[in-house]
């Protein structure tokens, strides 16, 4: 098996909306890259890649966008449907269906509102002091954080106010500051779950015109970090969320949250009868040894070639 994923996450005309610095994909690069893509690969559906019905000797491409965001169906849908591409979409349940703001999508856009990260890492280390943690063992830990969860395209000051939040502070005091924060963004646009989060209905028009979804858990958790029960429940849930909306027992697919997963999260994977799972890991080679664990590249990672 040889095969380009490509991972996408915000796609929208960000320079010119009122959320000008968040970090995503221009529209207008989305479209020059899939042209480009046409043009040099072979782009490939879900269902041919789970068949193995494509042509091995090609370049091929397989698109996948994450976390159910409005931007891939006002956006994405419509221009992947004019090019007859047939792209994977992995929407968690409680923001699609309970229009839930996921904590992972409030710190995406903290970081847009508040351009200065130092001073904002700065006054959240305020915070932390203030509670009484001990902010050299955070210290510590954070050290050993960075190698293994930093992400490839943030600054410094992002990752470790990233780092802080995600994994390092305890979960009460993480959830105070996000919502400290990220209440002030929200207070400014009421319709901000519905400009965030396609629905499940338009996610059913999706799959009507013969879009792929797959898991994307539950609430967007680190798998390897939650009891087995849960695990069980995150990926069980999201099963029964894509087949009640039209997905196929056969063809279940996930993408790990944060690229987070676990011998057990596999175990449970093969068991449920889910066919292909995708990390965050950077391809070393376009050959999968395992359909389980299927490293991406990212969609920053061509740009410099359209
Ligand atoms: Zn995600």
């Amino acid at each position: 098996m040889s095969i380009n994923v490509i991972t996408y996450h915000y796609v929208r005309k960000i320079k010119k909306s009122k959320y000008s610095n968040l970090k995503g994909l221009e529209f207008n690069l989305f479209k020059k890259q899939i042209n480009f893509f046409k043009k040099n690969f072979e782009i490939i559906s879900m269902e041919q890649f789970l068949n193995e019905d494509y042509n091995k000797k090609k370049k091929n491409i397989l698109l996948t966008f994450d976390d159910g965001l409005n931007d891939h169906y006002k956006f994405v849908f419509p221009f992947l449907m004019s090019k007859k591409i047939k792209g994977s979409f992995f929407a968690p349940v409680n923001s699609t269906e309970k229009r839930t703001i996921l904590e992972v999508h409030k710190l995406q856009f903290i970081f847009e509102y508040y351009q200065d990260k130092r001073s904002l890492l700065n006054e959240i280390l305020g915070i932390v002091r203030k509670h009484k943690i001990n902010i050299e063992s955070l210290y510590k830990k954070q050290i050993t954080l960075i190698k293994k969860n930093d992400h490839r395209f943030n600054d410094k000051y992002t990752n470790i106010i990233r780092n802080l939040i995600q994994y390092i502070l305890p979960k009460k005091v993480s959830e105070m500051i996000v919502s400290k924060y990220f209440n002030i963004i929200l207070g400014k646009n009421k319709n901000f779950v519905d400009d965030l989060y396609m629905t499940t209905e338009q996610m059913r028009e999706m799959i009507n015109n013969g879009m792929h979804f797959g898991s994307h858990g539950k609430k967007h958790v680190w798998l390897e970090y939650e009891k087995d029960k849960e695990q069980l429940n995150e990926i069980n849930s999201s099963k029964n969320f894509l087949i009640k909306n039209g997905i196929n027992q056969d063809s279940l697919t996930i993408c790990y949250p944060f690229g987070s997963y676990n011998f057990k999260t596999l175990k449970i994977l093969k068991k449920l009868n889910f066919k292909a799972g995708f990390t965050t890991n950077f391809p070393r080679s376009n050959k999968i040894s395992n359909k389980l664990i299927i490293p991406r590249y990212d969609t920053n990672d061509f740009l410099d070639k359209i």
